[in-house]
């Protein structure tokens, strides 16, 4: 996505409630619960909150995008002028048409633009009409999310009214001509100079009227039924990673293409292991021996079978060690394990134990590693 006019408009920061300086975590954490309170599942038929869910989806788009997020801050830091439209110096950002962005969400809310004219009249037209978009949400397992899963999602999509087969009339009977546009759906306005065309207010743009509407779908053509959709999620996908599946959105109409669907994946925490983009992390407590003499520990992989890893003498807590190969394939590489070994300090000590430490500390008196702080 190049960088689009609509950014000097909008506030993406705002939007979701964060600052500017937000982290990462933190427009993840907001986007998650914007999305969950304005998802059009649990508000349905309300427009502002269908509107609200768009311009949340949109702003993580772009903010929950690192590269992205960098493109908008600078854009917004140079102010329109950097876009050089025509100007001296031009040349700097290019613009794409505002309406791609549109396009890209637009088509779930397609009940929210009809009856606005024009619109109302295209999404009903004889010509090939592109399947919606839709928006799914899926909650995956930490492995699920490594190793990919085919799964069904329950969506309800628009459809082409089983009853009227999109006339919008009660079978039997027909719709008539509109006698004030006389089919056009629109009428002209003369304004002096200018010819402006409205959408009919009689029939809303469609051309005809219906004097009987069909039962099924209240006169729209148009209904809602849930449908079954099998989508294969890649490997690797990654906690409020939105992606994007082409082509398994809405069926088209009269020929066109189907739409999009945009799953948002959120993936549930691991017990032990964490994840860092194809890395998979691990932290592993280690004795005050094994860190000072060095030893070998055996460690458990995700898949697979345990390995084992050298400590050398002398090793830091909190000393990160990389195993090759042992983190998340993807289509484009696999990422490491990456082993964090932790002192682990005994809240119990055997007698034994106790006098073996405090015969450590004696030996080992004079010898303080805050020496260096001259206190
Ligand atoms: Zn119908
Ligand atoms: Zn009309």
């Amino acid at each position: 996505m190049a960088p689009q006019r609509e950014w000097f408009e909008k506030d993406y920061y705002r939007i979701l409630g964060v600052s500017d300086t937000a982290t990462v975590k933190e427009i993840k954490s907001a986007y998650r619960k914007l999305s969950r309170q304005y998802h059009p599942d649990t508000n349905k038929g309300d427009a502002n909150a269908e509107e609200r869910f768009k311009e949340i989806s949109a702003a993580y788009d772009v903010i929950g995008d690192e590269a992205r997020r960098k493109e908008y801050d600078e854009v917004r830091r140079l102010g329109p002028m950097a876009g050089g439209m025509g100007g001296p110096g031009g040349g700097g950002f290019r613009f794409e048409n505002i309406s791609d962005l549109g396009d890209v969400l637009g088509g779930f809310f397609n009940r929210a633009r009809r009856g606005a004219g024009g619109a109302a009249g295209s999404a009903r037209g004889r010509g090939p009409h592109r399947g919606q978009d839709l928006e799914a949400e899926l909650h995956l397992d930490f492995e699920d999310a490594i190793r990919g899963i085919t799964t069904t999602l329950q969506l309800a999509s628009e459809a082409v009214c089983s009853t009227c087969h999109g006339s919008g009339a009660r079978p039997g009977t027909t719709p008539h001509q509109c006698p004030q546009c006389e089919g056009r759906g629109v009428l002209d306005d003369n304004q002096g100079f200018f010819s402006f065309s409205t959408p009919c207010p009689a029939c809303g743009g469609r051309g005809y009227t219906i004097d009987d509407p069909c039962p099924t779908c209240a006169g729209t053509g148009v209904e809602h039924r849930p449908r079954e959709v099998k989508v294969r999620i890649p490997a690797g996908v990654e906690d409020g990673q939105r992606i994007r599946l082409r082509g398994r959105g809405g069926p088209g109409r009269n020929g066109g293409p189907p739409g999009d669907l945009y799953v948002t994946c959120w993936v549930s925490p691991h017990a032990l292991f964490g994840r860092r983009g194809r890395d998979i992390t691990l932290a592993v407590p280690v004795t005050f021996p094994e860190l000072t003499l060095g030893g070998t520990i055996k460690v458990p992989t995700l898949d697979g079978p345990s390995v084992t890893l050298r400590v050398p003498e002398g090793t830091r807590s909190g000393r990160t060690f990389r195993v090759k190969g042992r983190g998340v394939s993807t289509k484009k590489a696999t990422g490491d394990l990456l082993v964090t070994v932790e002192l682990a300090v005994p809240q119990k000590l055997s007698a034994a134990e106790r006098k073996a430490v405090e015969a450590l500390a004696a030996a080992s008196n004079g010898q303080s590693p805050r020496a260096y702080l001259g206190v």
